[in-house]
């Protein structure tokens, strides 16, 4: 493996059990960029703050005590010293994590503390798998394997209301749908670091694929 793995792409594509499961297969850690989009959100939700007041919600995810754990077996999410791995994937947070991702302060605040989070990880043998919207094209852009994930939105839909129902949330196909189409328009028509693939990314279409048959691909890629 050389060093860290860049994997991007939409919601529903298979990203995050794709990468924990090449992490777990590289013997690599794991840093789930999103989720650190998300702690910063139930923070700016929890401090009363409108997601859209950029001076305002940036003081409060600069003021956050934020804990990422990066064991792709069981990554951990704090903040401010409490558990949020749960809370951070519920309505609330999922509506309101784009309009404070879109705020490019609070994205410089979020990319310096992964890029440390990644030097760290490459202090210890086995590399790192960092999953997100902009790892090829901002964080990491000299990764050593950069990946960008699609799947039809059909496909996307349906996986996301698969997780919500095994996760214990309410699956919903047509409002999990429109949930999707929602964020993924917002992720690429913001501003700054907008979500699409880095030049030099591959792209694989999942739509057709197996988990398996992607962790493999990917496993494959990352011994070359
Ligand atoms: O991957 P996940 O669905 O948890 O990401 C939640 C949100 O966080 C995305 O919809 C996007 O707005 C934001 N995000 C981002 N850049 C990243 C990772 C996530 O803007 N690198």
């Amino acid at each position: 493996l050389r060093g860290a793995v860049a994997l991007d792409g939409p919601s529903g594509t298979g990203k995050s059990t794709v990468s924990r499961r090449l992490a777990i297969a590289l013997g690599a850690t794991y840093l789930d960029t999103g989720a650190m989009y998300r702690a910063a959100t139930l923070a700016v939700l929890r401090a009363g703050v409108d997601p859209g007041a950029a001076e305002e919600a940036t003081a409060v995810v600069a003021a956050a005590r934020m804990t990422m754990g990066t064991d792709p077996r069981l990554p951990g999410v704090g903040l401010d010293g409490e558990d949020v791995a749960e809370e951070i994937r519920g309505a609330e947070v999922t509506g309101a994590v784009s309009a404070v991702s879109a705020v490019g302060e609070i994205r410089e605040l979020l990319v310096q503390r992964q890029r440390e989070l990644v030097r760290q990880a490459l202090a210890e043998p086995g590399g790192v798998v960092v999953e997100g919207r902009d790892i090829g094209t901002v964080v990491l852009p000299d990764a050593g394997l950069k990946v960008y994930l699609t799947a039809s939105a059909d496909a996307r839909a349906q996986r996301r209301t698969e997780q919500d129902v095994a996760e214990g949330r309410t699956g919903d196909l047509a409002s999990t749908r429109a949930s999707v189409q929602r964020r993924d328009a917002l992720d690429s028509g913001r501003a700054v670091a907008p979500l699409r693939a880095a030049g030099d990314a591959l792209e694989l279409d999942t739509t057709e694929l197996g988990i398996d048959q992607v962790v493999t691909r990917l496993q494959d890629l990352a011994a070359e």
